[in-house]
């Protein structure tokens, strides 16, 4: 490896894309690599399983940079091509086409594959998954030769098909083995006014119901259920989860969590070899807030463990990870998320969480034992969260009554939160 040698980026997605530009910002001059297995320029994924899913225009407007970015700051990007190997000790990637790269420095940003059913291997027909624009383009075609369809996993994934879906106009069922929806992410009270919300836009909402096979044949698909039952469907999606791509940190010796399967990364993403780092999807990373490693799957963890590492990989300083923050968008709800889901924290609401509202706002304000803001959940209501965004960084004691007063606004809540935190008591 020559001292001039790039920093190679493998996996040209929203942490490689993010990670590249980073790069450039921080000052890096030298060379960089940057190779993704799929032939679209860097793309976001959130919108695949909304807006592309119903609209074709799209596919030209999910550019996660405008056209000529990365030639204008000489990121060389190698499309369409896939790193098959990497030899750690020698600092070298081979690729699909042949060609191999000595680099100084890589980061692995490989994502996650779509969770499969067992039996059902990629191609079946009539079987979808969405993870990249060419699975959505897929499922939007098909969802257009199609009045009925079948979503497996009431997840964000799943239920932002099912809300597109419901939206033109399909008969959508949707099968969830836990007894509610989005059972990992939320309290059981917002599942609850959720599942409703899903039934109240006319879908067919099963809950604790496990499928047992899938038989797809010419005419449909065959669910038979864990309990006997069978289910018959024009198309069916599949929405179960991820899996991390680590084949090439596998295979170049490169420490995995044992349970959650992610590159183990550190703070400054710097995985098990100093000179390899990694970012989103496929790392694992100590999660303060929860005191555990976890593998967080979120476009704004992308972003962030991308710009870390690009930092840490030129030695230069940066600002820690910001506080996990997700959104989804479905049934005409945008819903924010700000903090972590954990054991012990109890819900209060701001606002009203009435079920059939037309125009749902309301926060759910996740307070610890000792009072701590831990998460919190807006409806259409991002701006609010964004107030309470000071209270979780600080980790300050929240009185419940105060931040959930509605006719006192929520800036003021949170500024006499913050006030009465830096008063010393006098007891
Ligand atoms: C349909 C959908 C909707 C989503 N909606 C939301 C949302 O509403 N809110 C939110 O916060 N998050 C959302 N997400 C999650 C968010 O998009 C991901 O967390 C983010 O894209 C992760 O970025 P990444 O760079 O780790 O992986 P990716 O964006 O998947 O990029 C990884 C890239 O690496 C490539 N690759 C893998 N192995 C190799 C190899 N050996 N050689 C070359 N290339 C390789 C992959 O093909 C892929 O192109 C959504 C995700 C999906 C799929």
């Amino acid at each position: 490896m020559t001292h001039d040698a790039p920093i190679l980026i493998v996996g040209a997605g929203q942490a490689g894309a993010t990670a590249a530009a980073a790069l450039r910002s921080y000052g890096h001059a030298g060379r960089i690599v940057m190779i993704g297995n799929e032939r679209p320029l860097p793309y976001e994924r959130p919108p695949l399983s909304k807006a592309v899913l119903s609209d074709a225009a799209m596919d030209e407007r999910i550019g996660i940079h405008p056209v000529g970015f990365h030639a204008e700051r000489s990121i060389e990007l190698w499309l369409g091509t896939e790193v098959t190997a990497i030899d750690a000790s020698r600092s070298v990637a081979q690729c699909s086409d042949g060609r191999s790269l000595a680099f100084r420095r890589c980061l692995l940003a490989t994502g996650g594959k779509a969770r499969r059913l067992p039996g059902l291997p990629e191609g079946t027909p009539r079987v979808h998954v969405v993870r990249t624009l060419a699975d959505a383009q897929a499922l939007r075609e098909a969802m257009a030769q199609h009045a009925a369809v079948t979503v497996l996993g009431a997840g964000f994934l799943g239920l932002e098909i099912a809300s597109t879906a419901c939206a033109l106009g399909l008969a959508v069922t949707v099968l969830e083995s836990a007894d509610r929806v989005l059972p990992r992410a939320v309290p059981p009270s917002f599942s609850a006014w959720l599942g409703q919300r899903v039934r109240d836009s006319g879908i067919d909402l099963r809950l604790g119901v496990r499928c047992a096979s899938v038989d797809a044949h010419a005419d449909g698909i065959a669910i038979a259920l864990a309990d006997g039952g069978r289910l018959d469907a024009a198309l069916l999606v599949v929405a179960i989860g991820l899996v991390p791509e680590v084949a090439l940190a596998r295979a170049s010796g490169l420490e995995l969590h044992p349970a959650n399967g992610g590159i183990r990364i550190d703070a400054q993403g710097r995985t098990s070899a100093p000179h390899i780092f990694a970012a989103g999807d496929c790392t694992s990373q100590f999660q303060p807030l929860l005191g555990e490693e976890i593998r967080l799957e979120s476009w704004q963890s992308a972003n962030e463990q991308a710009r870390i590492a690009a930092a840490a990989m030129l030695g230069v300083a940066a600002e820690g990870a910001a506080t996990p923050w997700f959104w989804t968008d479905q049934f005409g709800c945008n819903v924010q998320m700000l903090g972590m889901p954990a054991a012990g924290i109890a819900y209060h609401l701001r606002g009203q969480q009435a079920s059939g509202d037309p125009a749902p706002k309301f926060l759910q304000i996740g307070l610890d034992a000792e009072g701590r803001l831990r998460h919190a959940i807006a409806v259409n209501a991002g701006g609010d969260l964004r107030q309470l965004r000071a209270l979780i960084d600080q980790g300050v004691p929240c009185d419940a009554a105060r931040l959930c007063d509605a006719s006192t606004p929520l800036r003021q809540g949170v500024r006499d939160t913050l006030a009465a935190a830096s008063t010393p008591s006098l007891t």
